[in-house]
């Protein structure tokens, strides 16, 4: 049986979703699961990461681990991956599963592999698929070493009801302090915005917006919404909108449940970062703009207009 070891998405003391997606496909492969968690103070997340599909919790709870910082986390997640001789150690796609996930494979001496949309064991053979082309293809590659490391692109596998798991806490001692690079502090996005990556609707506004003025507009909708608010690219490039709003393949990936484009002309650069949503609503003037291609909804028409009767109608809900 393989034995996959997932890593904990913990931000603010809670666990993210992606900790049950991964926990749930792990199962669903039929492998025997394990999960590591580091920070501090996060004794009490025990039950929640059996209850979301672990049989076993590796958990580093130190107040030196209570910022993220690259060096520490990997050695954590090195020891836990060596005590359960994991086959398979999976990071969800945030920035700390970005910059652990290489030294981890380095440090294990294994594969390592990124933008994963599946994994596909047979028999001792692990096989992943992952996007390319800007999500033209899906490759199905295969891994030459025995384990390997994987990063996980957000939303890729669904939470299944009625996980279950095990209480069997591992303890791990905190790694030595990294003095090569000591974090004091993480800013967290100073405009106080929803995070893209752990929104469930994002509304995004594209170059149909025009200016500051539409970009506000749009912005009022994804506050009533308490949405995450993102952008193409073409709004980043033309100053509306900060770089860490983007989305799309040189932007962030995102998979939301509801995902709105406003004057958004779908790009294939743009679909990279967003097909993954469950559902999408395109707003467009123009009816042949390829966004349609995509989206469950569409309505074609001038955000100008659309975006203020949308306002007026959610107030009512
Ligand atoms: P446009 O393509 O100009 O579309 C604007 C749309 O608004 C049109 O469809 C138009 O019909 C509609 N519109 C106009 N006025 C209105 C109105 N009043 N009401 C309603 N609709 C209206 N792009 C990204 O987004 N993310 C990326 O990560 C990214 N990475 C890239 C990487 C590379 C290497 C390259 C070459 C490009 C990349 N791009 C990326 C750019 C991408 O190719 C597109 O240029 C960009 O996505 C276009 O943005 P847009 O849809 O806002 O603008």
């Amino acid at each position: 049986m393989a034995k996959v070891l997932v890593i904990a998405d913990i931000k603010n003391g809670a666990l993210g979703s992606s900790t049950t997606e991964l926990l749930s496909k792990a199962k669903a492969i039929g492998a025997e699961t394990a999960v590591v968690a580091i920070g501090s103070g996060i004794d009490g997340l025990i039950p929640n990461l059996a209850g979301a599909g672990s049989d076993t919790q590796y958990v580093a709870d130190d107040d030196s681990l209570a910022m993220f910082s690259a060096g520490p986390f990997a050695a954590c997640v090195v020891d836990a991956a060596n005590q359960f001789g994991a086959d398979m150690v999976w990071f969800g796609f945030s920035e700390s599963g970005k910059a652990a996930a290489p030294r981890v494979a380095a440090q294990l001496d294994v594969a390592c592999a990124t933008d994963i949309t599946d994994v596909i064991l047979d028999g001792d053979q692990i096989a992943i698929v992952r996007p390319a082309i800007a999500n033209k293809v899906m490759q199905r590659v295969k891994i030459n070493t025995a384990k390997m490391v994987a990063v996980i692109r957000a939303g890729a596998f669904e939470a299944t009801e009625g996980i279950t798991g095990s209480e069997n806490v591992v303890k791990l001692t905190a790694p030595e302090a990294d003095l090569k690079a000591v974090i004091k502090e993480i800013l967290t996005d100073a405009s106080g915005d929803i995070d893209l990556a752990d929104a469930d609707i994002v509304v995004s506004v594209g170059r149909g917006a025009k200016n500051q003025e539409g970009v506000d507009m749009v912005k009022g909708l994804a506050d009533d919404l308490k949405a995450g608010f993102g952008s193409s690219r073409a709004m980043v490039d033309g100053g509306f909108m900060p770089h860490n709003k983007q989305v799309g393949q040189t932007g962030k990936i995102v998979a939301p449940t509801l995902y709105m484009a406003f004057g958004i002309s779908g790009a294939i650069q743009h679909i990279a970062g967003m097909s993954g949503a469950k559902v999408i609503l395109a707003v467009n003037k123009d009816p042949e703009a390829p966004i349609f291609n995509l989206a469950d909804y569409g309505i074609v028409g001038d955000l100008f207009e659309v975006v203020p009767i949308l306002r007026e109608e959610i107030k009512k809900v």
